[in-house]
């Protein structure tokens, strides 16, 4: 399997092979990126790489250190994952740890997750580490947020970003990989904003299909149902209020959909492919002008939410807007 079980990164993968390969390593590695990336399983590439007896290709996942790992016993492979703050002790225990020197000829990699979590004192107590590492020892420091490291520890590491995958690719993993079919792995893809992990959880989760499929129902209540009527869909967004943000992007997505098709009739660009017939529709009772109208209220809607007005009024006032387009 090796790093091509990682999805996208094709440059971060292939930098790191090339460093495996020729041995043209670092003590410190700071792998940063969004939650849901892949910085897990690149960090245990990395640490079987270098672990790893073999010649060439790295990891080569036959030899003693690298079977070791699968069969999840590597003694010189060590993960520090902490429930909360990551404390000093946690990292004075590591130091211990390192001083031990690894049989002959191996190597030994502590990987930190959630680096960010660590206290000042921890971070102060690991500097001592990245100065002078143990010629056998590697860190790996793995962080969605770097600005809350301090610059020093940042500076002496090898930084290397995880960026988010294009939605092409998303979907044809999850076809390919997670056997999802089309119409579902566009939907889904679209909404997991390129990360992976997103994407798997948002495929088992019920209740954002749900959450989508009522919202779908709303926007054609909004053309189709009177006023009093559309205002009992209040309801819904106060008994999802936990959700708004998705629920906006739905809409979004929703809107620009039915605009695209507006605009263009082709298909090839909708995200709800799955829902067509319902865009038709849509696409065809609503004037482009005022599709136009209805994104920017509902992007306005998602500004009042930041600057903090009132929940239930700015939904209404979005509601009563979103009708005003669609009354002819
Ligand atoms: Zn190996």
């Amino acid at each position: 399997m090796g790093f091509n079980c990682i999805l996208g990164q094709e440059r971060l993968k292939e930098n790191l092979k090339k460093a495996l390969e020729k041995k043209q390593l670092v003590h410190a590695y700071l792998l940063e990126g969004q939650r849901g990336l892949g910085k897990k399983k690149i960090a245990y590439q990395l640490a079987k790489g270098i672990c790893c007896r073999g010649e060439g290709k790295r990891p080569c996942n036959r030899c003693i250190s690298c079977k070791k790992l699968e069969h999840g016993n590597h003694p010189e492979i060590q993960w520090l994952q902490e429930e909360g703050s990551i404390k000093i002790e946690a990292i004075r225990q590591m130091q211990k740890n390192l001083q031990m020197k690894p049989y002959e000829g191996s190597q030994k990699v502590y990987i930190i997750c959630d680096a960010d979590k660590m206290t000042l004192q921890a971070q102060n107590a690991l500097l001592k580490t990245l100065e002078e590492p143990p010629e056998y020892a590697t860190m790996i420091l793995l962080t969605a947020n770097a600005t809350s490291l301090l610059p020093t520890i940042v500076s002496r590491c090898q930084r290397m970003k995880l960026l988010p995958v294009t939605m092409e690719k998303m979907q044809k993993y999850l076809v390919k990989e997670k056997s999802v079919d089309i119409e579902e792995a566009k939907v889904i893809a679209a909404f997991s904003n390129g990360v992976v992990g997103k994407a798997l959880q948002l495929l088992e989760d019920e209740a954002f299909k749900n959450r989508r499929k009522e919202i779908i129902r709303i926007t054609r209540d909004i053309i189709d149902k009177n006023t009093i009527q559309l205002l009992e869909r209040v309801q819904f967004f106060n008994d999802e209020k936990l959700h708004i943000d998705e629920i906006l992007e739905i809409l979004m997505g929703w809107y620009r959909d039915v605009l695209i098709y507006k605009d263009t009739e082709k298909k090839d660009y909708i995200i709800n492919i799955d829902e067509i017939e319902e865009i038709l529709y849509q696409s065809n009772k609503l004037p482009l002008s005022h599709i136009k109208e209805m994104l920017f209220i509902i992007d306005r809607t998602k500004d009042n939410f930041r600057s903090n007005v009132n929940y239930q009024l700015n939904i209404e006032v979005m509601i009563l807007d979103l009708k005003q387009k669609a009354k002819f």
